[in-house]
């Protein structure tokens, strides 16, 4: 037992929204011994959840679910299962989709329907012993917790109803990671207005704030997690700050990369001196297309939408993207100052995911300048290990490739949009004997030995590489 609450083996969780965090949180916290049902409304989805299929790729969840579920202790339901869900959940997770809105603001739709669901399934329910704690991992602006508490609260039919807790829980974990960030994250933040919730949050994470749960996962040896106990709106608030930062360091070493490529100095050398720095660190400094994903964008715009609701202004913030927007345009002018005009050459895009290791699509770089080559007449061939399908889709436009050969097969040029292991270790003579003059390879993310690319017989043009 710990600080009155039920053992950790007992708690029951409900997670509505099973995409990539909510699937991942709930397969964790299944794997540390609770109780879990993943909730979506999106029937396909629960479908294809309960005959074991998951329904996008994420390394080692397919793993955990099925453990998990022949555990009997992960199982789906749609959202009509809720109202069972909650009458026996201790805490249940709201992770479902916060996307941009019209003006860069985050849409908080989903968040609000899943925030009134809780209430009428709470409407429905016998008196509770303790409040349930209604965690909300879903980015939101800071603020928003008092919102999803008068939701559920309208949802329940009184505002007043003392049977839940609202705390923010954001989520930090990584796509290609998903697994590994959760059950080893860098710290676990946790804001709410009462301390009760906040001792439920703590025990609940106490195995691995602890890290005293088996796996095979990390040999490190276990550290103690930082559990960070804070007020709402700062939890809320942390998770923006985070990504807002990262974006701008990345924007940063572009900024830095720029100016080598004029001045003759190696940026590669340059993150080395300075990564040392304690106080800078190496990691994030990589030059390149810029960042995307399904994060960064909508988290930098939702947060400078937020400042100007105040009229503060984000000087900062707003040259992060402006200089991200110009690393993508800078691909285009890599490939002009080899091609020249881009009308009828044929570019191949080498990754087509936002990173390696996911098939998300969401604020791809590669579907900005697929969509900027073709305006220019260029004929694009793409190729994903993992995102093709979903890329062809995406842009019907674009011809996928089922291997990176066939995608570079009569190219005049290709771009390195995704570092996937495959294409960092491409067989470059073979790239150079399928591709057309003048073989140009434009390394998008400062992936391969620029040396080993021209010994092979490809051009090569990088970022801020010397
Ligand atoms: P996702 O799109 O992969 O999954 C969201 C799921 O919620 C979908 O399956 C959708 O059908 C479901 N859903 C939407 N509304 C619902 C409702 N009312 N009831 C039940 N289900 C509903 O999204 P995601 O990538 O998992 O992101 C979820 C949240 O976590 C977002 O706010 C995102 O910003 C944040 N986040 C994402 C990541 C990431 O890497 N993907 C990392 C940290 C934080």
């Amino acid at each position: 037992m710990s600080g009155g609450f039920v053992p950790v083996e007992n708690f029951e969780v409900g997670v509505i929204g099973a995409g990539y965090v909510g699937l991942a949180t709930g397969a964790c916290l299944a794997h540390l011994g609770y109780q879990v049902t993943c909730l979506d409304n999106d029937e396909e989805r629960v479908t294809s959840l309960g005959e074991g299929k998951i329904p996008f790729y994420e390394p080692d969840l397919d793993e955990l679910v099925s453990r998990t579920v022949s555990a009997g202790r992960l199982s789906f339901a749609g959202t009509d299962g809720l109202a069972g869900v909650v009458r026996g959940a201790d805490v249940v997770f709201i992770a479902v989709g916060t996307p941009q809105g019209e003006d860069g603001a985050a849409d908080l739709s989903n968040v609000a329907s899943a925030a009134r669901q809780i209430g009428r399934s709470l409407a429905g329910s016998p008196p509770r012993e303790r409040p349930l704690v209604v965690a909300n991992k879903s980015t939101v602006p800071a603020g928003s917790g008092d919102y999803v508490s008068m939701l559920i609260g309208e949802g329940a039919g009184n505002e007043d109803v003392a049977d839940f807790l609202v705390v923010s829980n954001p989520e930090f974990l990584r796509e290609g990671s998903a697994v590994y960030d959760t059950l080893f994250p860098d710290r676990i933040v946790v804001g709410a207005d009462a301390r009760e919730p906040l001792e439920t949050m703590r025990v609940l994470y106490e195995p691995i704030i602890g890290q005293t749960f088996p796996t095979q996962l990390d040999p490190r040896p276990k550290t103690a997690v930082p559990f960070v106990s804070t007020d709402l709106a700062s939890a809320e608030m942390i998770k923006y700050a985070s990504n807002a930062f990262l974006a701008t360091k990345i924007s940063f070493i572009n900024e830095i990369a720029g100016v080598c490529e004029l001045t003759g100095a190696d940026v590669g050398r340059v993150v080395n001196g300075i990564g040392l720095d304690g106080r800078i660190g190496m990691r994030f400094l990589n030059p390149g297309i810029g960042w995307g994903g399904s994060c960064f964008p909508k988290d930098v715009a939702a947060l400078r939408a937020a400042a100007r609701e105040y009229e503060h202004e984000t000087p900062l913030l707003d040259a992060t993207v402006a200089v991200n927007e110009r690393q993508r345009r800078r691909v285009i002018q890599k490939l002009q100052g080899e091609l020249h005009t881009l009308k009828g050459k044929r570019v191949a895009l080498l990754g087509l995911a936002f990173k390696p290791n996911t098939d998300d699509l969401r604020g791809a770089p590669s579907l900005e300048i697929a969509a900027a080559l073709g305006a220019m007449g260029a004929r694009t061939i793409g190729y994903d290990p993992v995102a093709g399908k979903a890329a062809a889709k995406a842009m019907p436009d674009l011809k996928v490739a089922f291997e990176p050969y066939g995608a570079l097969d009569g190219a005049h040029a290709a771009v390195v949009v995704t570092e996937w292991e495959e294409i960092r270790h491409l067989d470059l003579s073979r790239a150079a004997s399928l591709m057309r003059e003048p073989r140009l390879l434009v390394d998008g993310r400062n992936a391969l030995d620029p040396g080993a690319v021209r010994k092979a017989g490809l051009r090569y043009a990088g970022f801020g590489r010397g």
